[in-house]
């Protein structure tokens, strides 16, 4: 018995509702309830929760035929990986899906499956510490990178039109920490009208808002240490393809060869953290849109960017393109300076001063301060994560710090 079947008094029951819907015994059911109750156990013993397997290797019978079918070592198949790769390839509406050791080691893995002499254009304001290594790696791979203003809705199609040999398109929306909003469907007709492929870091928008698969890209990338996870305790990364294609076939070789792989405790701990995704973004972005709101207009406040205001340049294509909410992630800019934005973070009370995102625990950020003068950040930004605590809390703490910094 296996993959969420077990026997009851001699009948199969299905106990898994992706199942009952495979099975086309029921109407489709919704992303919440996948997310819910996970898609598959792999040994359907009856646990509701799947099982978490240490073992690095698996055995082969007499004729040296591996016992499992398929697994031989664990850098190239793990069971435990099998529940969150298949519960995100279904909520991104994809073929397939990989977790990898972190968003950097997915977002790497896709790079370097190009060739040198070829061409990448990607957003200028996008997470730093992929841009950091892109512009090094590749400087020493012999990879041309362009880099487009993501605020233009032009600058992608001008950017790809420059070069003949743009092999891939590498976007990221809402852009960390602008939140600069890029049209999914018209990159991708941009990517693909000069036979490059479309990839998208969703790690802020997440499938809760926005299936860039379905728009068109041919790659989600998500840092699974983000809201996917979601509780500030795993590092992780996913991607998922909407094609399983020579292309894709590479990446997961290059997963294996590298060993860019997630420790089998960690993927577990993120098929855990999924179950409760929906909850956590819903209420993560409803949070975030009232403190948006609420701030817009505040006299020590310069702007608040998020793409739920309808003053964010963004929030046309944002309204278009992302379901349910705008994610959980805003920036305030501070009037006076990159000294008054860090004596507003300083007085935080309930706001923890740390980087990263999409946990539980509401975070503040002087991204200025973490990336340095070459940063195109503006220095008065304090990035938000926001969390699941009460808004009410929220709300009040930004004011007190904001009334005494
Ligand atoms: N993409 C975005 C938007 C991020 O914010 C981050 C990390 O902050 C990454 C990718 C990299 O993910 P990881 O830290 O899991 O390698």
């Amino acid at each position: 018995m296996s993959n969420g079947t077990a026997r009851s008094g001699g009948a199969t029951v299905c106990i898994f509702a992706v199942m009952r819907m495979d099975m086309k015994e029921e109407r489709r059911v919704d992303p919440e309830t996948l997310a819910a109750q996970g898609t598959q156990a792999s040994e359907a013993d009856g646990s509701v929760v799947p099982p978490l397997t240490p073992s690095t290797t698996f055995a082969r019978d007499t004729h040296y035929a591996l016992l499992s079918g398929s697994r031989s070592y664990a850098r190239d198949h793990n069971p435990t990986f099998e529940p969150a790769e298949h519960l995100l390839a279904h909520l991104e509406h994809g073929k397939a899906a990989r977790l990898f050791a972190s968003g950097m080691a997915a977002a790497t893995a896709v790079v370097q499956t190009l060739a040198p002499g070829e061409r990448i254009v990607a957003p200028r304001v996008m997470y730093w510490g992929l841009r950091n290594w892109l512009l090094r790696f590749s400087a020493q791979w012999g990879i041309d990178v362009a880099l487009f203003d993501a605020a233009d809705p032009d600058a992608l199609a001008r950017a790809v039109a420059q070069g003949n040999n743009t092999r891939l398109v590498w976007i990221e929306t809402p852009c960390n920490p602008t939140w600069d909003v890029i049209d999914i469907a018209r990159a991708a007709d941009v990517a693909h009208a000069r036979g490059a492929k479309l990839a998208v870091d969703s790690t802020v928008a997440t499938p809760v808002h926005t299936r860039p698969l379905e728009l068109g890209a041919d790659l989600v990338m998500h840092s699974a240490t983000k809201y996917l996870n979601g509780h500030a305790d795993v590092v992780a990364g996913a991607l998922v393809t909407a094609h399983e294609d020579d292309w894709w076939q590479r990446i997961c070789e290059q997963r294996a060869e590298a060993g860019a792989i997630p420790g089998t405790f960690e993927a577990w701990l993120l098929q855990r953290g999924m179950r409760t995704l929906f909850v956590r973004v819903a209420a993560a972005s409803a949070s975030a849109l009232a403190i948006a709101r609420r701030f817009e207009d505040h006299p020590r406040i310069e702007r608040v960017l998020y793409p739920g205001l309808a003053s964010h340049p963004g929030h046309g294509v944002a309204a278009r393109q992302m379901h349910g909410g705008y994610g959980g992630m805003l920036s305030l800019r501070v009037k006076g300076g990159p000294e008054a934005a860090l004596a507003v973070a300083n007085a935080c009370r309930v706001f923890i001063r740390a980087t990263s995102l999409g946990g539980t625990e509401s975070l503040i950020e002087h991204r200025y301060t973490i990336e340095g003068p070459e940063s195109p950040i503006p220095p008065d930004l304090l990035r938000l994560s926001i969390g699941i605590e009460s808004t009410r809390d929220l709300i009040a703490d930004l004011e007190q710090a904001l009334e005494r910094a």
